[in-house]
């Protein structure tokens, strides 16, 4: 589906639209609706049993949203956190260099200085995107933090945070004296990180308030002790920087142990490159040829990232592949701009008397991304209805629960669907229209049962007290007996795990 259908179908449904919607909405702030509220919960709860699941030492914890300015100083986002901006000198609009630059310059302006990007415009005679003119400005560093005064006196300055990252490695100490003192130690957090995007764009892509899911894992580089015979016959999909340099973009498949023989990775590195491609192919369930894992190359990588490969995939509605998570290895970076900004030596020492400044691997990703991804990948049509073929642990409404002649089945139908929901099964009544059109909606909320009750239900003949269930994709239809459906429908609804290292 192009993009603009894709998300006139999202906001027609009710799985999300803009903030603010009857004052024209306000730019890169979204609304999840009933479907989309849901749906992101479980993308959410799927993604901390599948990474906090990895390890007996990887742990949820829930920070504040707001951190001091000396948190943002020591981390660089105040100095670095930045865009290059043009402003246009004859109407006023501000841009990010690389957008107006996208035709010219398709590979961004990253590490180029301000005069050169000046240079570029200048060159090609770059115009203003929104009145035409040639007036633009040299760029100038627009930080992307949003600031707030703090306290009644305002004196106080602190920013709402660019990424939950920095949660985890402040927590890290406290972590370290609550937890059993031994690494690796691994800090996840889900929740709301915010930025002043110059350009906010393609929907849920770029936006200025959404949710990240990371995990932080503290480790000693000389020790990651990790169960790598699990993972060492998995096939990746990778496009390695080095043929990226040379020009190549073709995905190779390579086994995760000749990427740590043949390709000098960490095995530590890749067991959880594995797990995070998994979590996208087997949690998910995004048709693994749409996906790859693309290595930065030296120049792209932020300097603090020693390896890092992004998750990205092919998606349709955004015209190609789009990064969705990537595993960063960040070396000691954070625990030592941290160490030197606080004043406190963030080293541990472990059983045994070494003491180490921790390395960080972090596995990154945003859960808004992840919802875009399954409906842009399991939202299809299908002869001539539309199925959103979601996991059934990830689907919204497990069930919708009718009565197949509302007048004579209703009663029974609505008592069904409390038993259901006091078991714990997500229902949803409906006795609008014909049973096709009900049917109709829940393929398109990605709903994966449809109970009906009917005469055979309430009659007393072999049948009583039994139901039909429709499989959303298969469509076929099976009775079950009341007495086993909540059990028959609750079997589906536990995301996977890991096997625990
Ligand atoms: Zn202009």
């Amino acid at each position: 589906m192009k993009g603009d259908e894709l998300y006139a179908l999202l906001r027609r449904r009710g799985v999300l639209w803009p903030t603010a919607e009857i004052y024209g909405g306000a730019q890169g702030l979204y609304d999840y609706g009933p479907l989309g509220a849901k749906l992101k919960r479980r993308i959410e709860e799927a993604w901390t049993a599948w990474f906090v699941g990895l390890s007996h030492d990887y742990y949820l914890i829930e920070p504040a949203e707001i951190l001091p300015e000396a948190v943002v100083r020591a981390s660089g986002h105040l100095e670095n956190f930045t865009d290059p901006e043009v402003t246009c000198e004859n109407c006023h609009q501000a841009f990010r260099a690389d957008t107006i630059l996208e035709k010219v310059r398709p590979e961004g302006v990253d590490g180029l200085t301000p005069e050169q990007i000046a240079d570029i415009v200048h060159e090609h005679r770059v115009r203003c995107p929104n009145c035409s003119s040639t007036a633009l400005s040299v760029p100038k560093p627009f930080n992307l933090m949003f600031g707030l005064d703090f306290g009644v006196t305002g004196r106080e300055r602190v920013y709402l945070r660019p990424e939950t990252a920095q949660s985890s490695y402040l927590s890290f100490p406290r972590m370290w004296d609550v937890g059993r003192k031994a690494l690796p130690l691994g800090v996840a957090v889900v929740g709301k990180a915010y930025r002043n995007e110059i350009a906010p764009r393609q929907v849920l892509f770029r936006m200025r308030a959404f949710t990240q899911t990371e995990l932080q894992i503290f480790f000693d580089p000389s020790h990651f002790p990790l169960p790598f015979g699990r993972v060492r016959d998995e096939s990746l999909p990778v496009v390695r920087a080095a043929r990226r340099l040379a020009g190549s973009e073709e995905v190779e498949h390579v086994r995760a142990e000749e990427l740590v023989s043949a390709g000098a990775l960490p095995d530590f590195y890749v067991f959880h490159l594995v797990h995070s491609y998994h979590f996208f192919r087997d949690v998910l369930k995004l048709p693994a040829d749409r996906l790859r894992l693309l290595e930065k190359s030296d120049q792209e990588r932020a300097f603090y990232n020693r390896i890092q490969f992004d998750i990205e995939a092919n998606l349709e509605s955004l015209g190609g592949f789009k990064e969705l998570g990537a595993v960063h290895y960040r070396g000691d970076y954070d625990l030592g701009r941290h160490g030197q900004g606080s004043g406190r030596d963030l080293s541990v020492t472990q059983t045994g008397g070494r003491s180490v400044l921790p390395h960080v691997l972090e596995l990154t990703g945003g859960p808004d991304r992840y919802l875009w991804a399954v409906a842009d990948l399991l939202l299809a049509q299908d002869g001539d209805r539309t199925v959103w073929r979601l996991p059934p642990y990830l689907a919204p409404v497990t069930a919708g629960v009718f009565p197949l002649i509302p007048k004579a089945h209703r009663a029974y139908a609505l008592r069904l669907a409390d038993e259901l929901a006091a078991a714990g099964i997500d229902v949803q009544y409906d006795d609008a229209g014909t049973i096709g059109k009900r049917y109709a909606r829940m393929d398109e909320a990605g709903t994966p049962f449809c109970v009906t009750v009917d005469g055979e239900t309430v009659s007393d003949g072999p049948n009583r007290d039994t139901v039909t269930v429709r499989d959303r994709d298969s469509k076929t239809q099976e009775r079950v007996p009341v007495a086993s459906l909540s059990a028959h429908l609750g079997a589906s609804t536990r995301s996977p795990r890991p096997a625990r290292a």
